[in-house]
C-alpha cells in the first residue's frame, strides 16, 4: 500500500463523472511515467470498490497494480473523494489496524476493495465536532 504516492497524486486528480447525487463515479488519477488512470468507484459489497484502468492512446487496459493488490491510484481516488467532502480519513491495511486508529464507532470504518483483485484496505473516517 503506497500512501505517499496516493497522497501526492491527489492534487492532479480530476473528476470525470458523477452520479445524480453528486457522488464521484469516476476520476482520473496520474500515475508514474506520465501515465493516467481512470478509477471507477462503486458503492457495493458493503463498502466501496475500485476498478482501475490505464488510459492508452487507443482505449483502456486493466491496471496491473489493482490486479494483484489495491493500487495507489485507487487509494488516491478514495482520498480525493473524502477530501472533497472535507472528511478526514485514515487508511489501514487490515481490519485489526483500524481498531487501534479508530477511537469512534465501528460504523465509521468501511472496506475499500479492488474489484479486480479482491484485495482490501479499510478507511477510518474521523469525525470533527
Ligand atoms: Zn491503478
Amino acid at each position: 500500500m503506497n500512501l505517499a504516492d496516493a497522497k501526492s497524486a491527489i492534487k492532479f486528480a480530476k473528476v470525470l463523472r458523477r452520479d445524480a447525487q453528486g457522488r464521484i463515479i469516476s476520476i482520473e488519477v496520474p500515475g508514474h511515467e506520465g501515465k493516467t488512470y481512470e478509477v471507477i468507484l462503486r458503492h457495493e459489497q458493503g463498502g466501496l470498490t475500485t476498478e482501475c484502468l490505464l488510459s492508452t492512446g487507443n482505449g483502456y487496459l486493466p491496471c496491473q497494480g489493482n490486479g494483484h493488490a489495491l493500487c495507489y491510484h485507487s487509494l488516491s481516488a478514495i482520498l480525493f473523494a473524502a477530501s472533497e467532502k472535507q472528511i478526514s480519513v485514515k487508511v489501514c491495511q487490515t481490519k485489526a489496524a483500524t481498531k487501534i486508529k479508530n477511537v469512534y464507532d465501528e460504523a465509521w470504518v468501511f472496506p475499500i476493495r479492488s474489484r479486480q483483485s479482491g484485495k482490501e484496505a479499510y478507511v477510518v473516517m474521523e469525525v470533527s465536532e
